[in-house]
């Protein structure tokens, strides 16, 4: 059988989906229903009418995450609607609970446009504890996430624009130091001015790479003050238009230490490689083909390579699972009402922490794929590593307690305790 034929296999089989719902509480006598439903339930109902922050006590509200799409730009696919976006929504769930056991309803919203977007997902705060955006098209995506972040109380995190930017910036943060390079100074290519590209370029300005140093490219090619001035270039990608010639691709990377991709496979020659500076950082994170393989890359030249793309059969795989779930699972278990640059941060820096340390066997063995020490191809932790829960977490929580977006404190220490019993 090949991947398809499992594939639909796998979703039809009784019961269709991968997800259901399970109730937490005895159901078996009268008493159990009474006080699950009427009358019994109206006690904390009136609590929480009384003081809306119950709900977090009295519901499930706190460990419930809302995947939110309108199905417009969907993992490899497009734009195919809501309703076929379904099973990738109930695919996230899975991944929410398989990795921080948090639950999920996904919900797949037949939006007319933003506007109609953004009211409905506002309207459902009650119901969650934080809402992953998910799969929405640049440049609505930003819009939309902007106005609920402004307006909702709760997290609202768009995941493809910052669980890219957060894991790739773990990578960087290791593979800088690998190469002999600092942040402050390094010259980055971007082909990519999408979704993906902007959020991850913001985040490494955040992380200390300077704003000055990007030089961004989209299907025309560089983003220069020329294509600003002419009306070409506006919006989110505007503030990375730099004031330098106009250009192609191979003119950007031409010199750089780093070269970021999130645009589409197989642009990048091994020539432009060549064209880079000493030791360079090629994350080639096109999907389902990078810019340019993970072995091209590397044998384009004799000085060390530090490669990553979006690959699971290559080694430095960026994957928002090794994200997503644990920087809910922070923020939901403070009650943060944001997921800020703090949190982000913590996240990418604990990441990269993690990969610095010895890694226990049983995660090697899962991988089956020789040893996983420090280097050019071993720069992030792997998404099977447990120690991933242990420490993004916390560190995303303390962050949070430190910015002030947690609306409740809690012992770090205990905290990571409780994680890992
Ligand atoms: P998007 O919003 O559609 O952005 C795609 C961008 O690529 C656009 O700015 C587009 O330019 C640009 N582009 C297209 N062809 C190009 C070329 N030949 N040279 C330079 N730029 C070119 O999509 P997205 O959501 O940001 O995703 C972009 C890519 O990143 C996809 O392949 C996606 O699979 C990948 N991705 C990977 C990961 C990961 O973890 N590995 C995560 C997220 C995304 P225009 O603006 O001019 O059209
Ligand atoms: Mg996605």
């Amino acid at each position: 059988m090949t991947l398809d034929d499992d594939a639909r296999e796998y979703h039809r089989r009784t019961p269709p989906g991968k997800i259901e719902i399970s109730t937490t509480k005895p159901t078996n006598t009268q008493r159990d229903l009474s006080l699950a439903y009427s009358p019994g339930v109206a006690a904390p109902c009136r609590d929480i009418a009384d003081d809306d922050e119950l709900a977090y006590d009295y519901t499930a509200k706190g460990n419930l995450v809302g995947v939110v799409s309108d199905g417009s730009a969907v993992l490899g696919l497009g734009d195919i609607g809501a309703q076929a976006s379904k099973p990738v929504m109930e695919g996230k769930g899975v991944l929410f609970k398989r990795f921080a056991d948090i639950d999920v309803f996904d919900v797949e919203l037949d939006a007319a446009d933003p506007d109609a977007f953004v009211e409905a997902v506002a309207a459902m705060e009650p119901t969650f504890g934080g809402v992953n955006l998910e799969d929405i098209k640049a440049p609505e995506c930003f819009e939309i996430e902007r106005r609920l972040r402004e307006r909702m109380d709760v997290p609202v995190f768009h995941d493809d624009q910052h669980g890219t930017a957060i894991i790739s910036g773990a990578a960087l943060i290791n593979a800088v130091d690998i190469c002999g390079k600092r942040l402050s100074e390094l010259e980055v290519a971007f082909a990519g001015a999408g979704a993906a590209a902007t959020a991850t370029a913001r985040f490494y300005v955040s992380l200390g790479v300077e704003r000055e140093n990007i030089t961004m490219c989209d299907v025309d090619g560089v983003l220069s003050q020329r294509r600003v001035e002419e009306g070409e270039v506006s919006g989110t990608v505007e503030p990375f238009a730099r004031g330098v010639d106009d250009g192609d691709l191979a003119d950007a990377i031409r010199g750089a230490d780093a070269f970021v991709g999130l645009s589409v496979g197989g642009i990048v020659t091994a020539e432009m490689v060549r064209s880079m500076a000493s030791n360079p950082i090629v994350f080639a994170m096109a999907n389902p083909d990078p810019e340019i393989g993970y072995e091209a890359a590397k044998a384009a030249r004799d000085d060390t390579v530090v490669v990553a793309t979006g690959r699971s059969d290559c080694p430095n795989q960026v994957n928002n699972v090794l994200g997503f779930p644990f920087i809910f699972r922070g923020a939901l278990d403070v009650r943060a009402t944001e997921i800020d640059e703090a949190m982000k941060r913590a996240a990418a820096e604990a990441l990269a922490e993690l990969a610095r340390r010895d890694v226990p066997d049983a995660v090697v063995d899962a991988y089956g794929d020789g040893p996983l020490r420090f280097g050019p191809d071993y720069l992030i932790p792997k998404p099977l590593d447990q120690r991933v829960l242990y420490e993004v977490t916390p560190a995303v929580a303390r962050a949070a307690m430190d910015s002030g977006t947690a609306r409740r404190d809690i012992d770090p220490e205990a905290y990571r305790e409780r994680l890992e019993a």
